[in-house]
């Protein structure tokens, strides 16, 4: 049986991308899969292949910056399966823009569902982790969470941001893994988020050396396929070509 097998893996941003493609992967693996998201058709239609697979998964619409939505997100992974092994804060979005051109409506969005979405989900998974004495968190932070670039001010901030709550959520607690996936170019429907023509262009270049997201989905399989006293921490994976 691997280390995989049974666990239960709630992952939020489940309806496309990385989520979607973890979740799968997790499924294969044998995992019991709760996947979030807000837009529940998709979340459907994912659960129901999973299930036509031969795989473990449920599905509850979430929105992260909404702390109650997460809390009972997490709870009704704990009340469908009876614990949760894995906590994967995985939704993000990403309206890169210069910061002269002022968009702080997608700065607000960007702290509330790529900071504070992960602080959620730390508070609803923690005191079941806590309760059970094991459990680990996957934060997806991303190449932005290492280096700073035009354009990316906030969006890097709070991927910074996510190492940082991240290292010390490790430190105060001995019995809960934590590990940080830093995903490069990746095939997923991020890029949509951006407004800002200039930058949408220059991301339209990176977009075409994305690797897929399988290649994420394989990251977090490693880590919460360790044994039980092995906590990977920080995994950067990125296609060969980027800078
Ligand atoms: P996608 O846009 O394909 O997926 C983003 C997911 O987040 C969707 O499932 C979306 O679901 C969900 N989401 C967005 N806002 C909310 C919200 N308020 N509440 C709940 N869910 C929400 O992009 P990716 O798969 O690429 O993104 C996943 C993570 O990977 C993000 O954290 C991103 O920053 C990170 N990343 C991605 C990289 C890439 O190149 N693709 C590179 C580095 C990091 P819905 O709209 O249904 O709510």
């Amino acid at each position: 049986m691997s280390n995989i097998e049974g666990k239960v893996i709630a992952i939020t941003g489940a309806s496309s991308g990385i989520g979607e493609a973890t979740a799968r992967h997790l499924a294969k693996l044998g995992a019991k899969v709760v996947l979030g998201a807000r837009r529940t058709d998709r979340l459907e239609t994912i659960a129901e292949e999973i299930r036509a697979d031969g795989g473990t998964a449920d599905f509850k619409p979430v929105d992260v910056t909404n702390r109650e939505d997460v809390e009972a997100f997490v709870q009704f992974a704990d009340k469908t399966h009876g614990k949760v092994d894995v906590v994967v804060n995985n939704a993000g979005l990403m309206p890169l823009s210069p910061l002269e051109a002022l968009k702080v409506d997608e700065w607000d969005r960007m702290v509330d569902v790529n900071i504070k979405g992960v602080l959620y989900g730390i508070a609803a998974g923690l005191p079941i982790m806590k309760r059970q004495g094991f459990g680990h968190f996957v934060n997806i932070s991303s190449v932005a969470g290492h280096v700073v670039f035009p354009s990316g001010a906030v969006y890097c901030a709070t991927k910074f941001a996510v190492s940082a709550l991240s290292e010390g959520l490790r430190q105060e607690n001995s019995d809960i893994r934590v590990t940080v996936i830093s995903p490069g170019a990746t095939e997923s429907e991020l890029a949509d988020t951006i407004t800002h023509d200039e930058t949408a262009k220059m991301v339209d270049g990176l977009r075409a050396s994305a690797i897929p997201a399988q290649a994420i989905a394989d990251a977090a399989a490693y880590a919460i396929g360790q044994p039980a006293e092995v906590d990977i921490n920080d995994i950067i994976v990125r296609p060969t070509v980027q800078a």
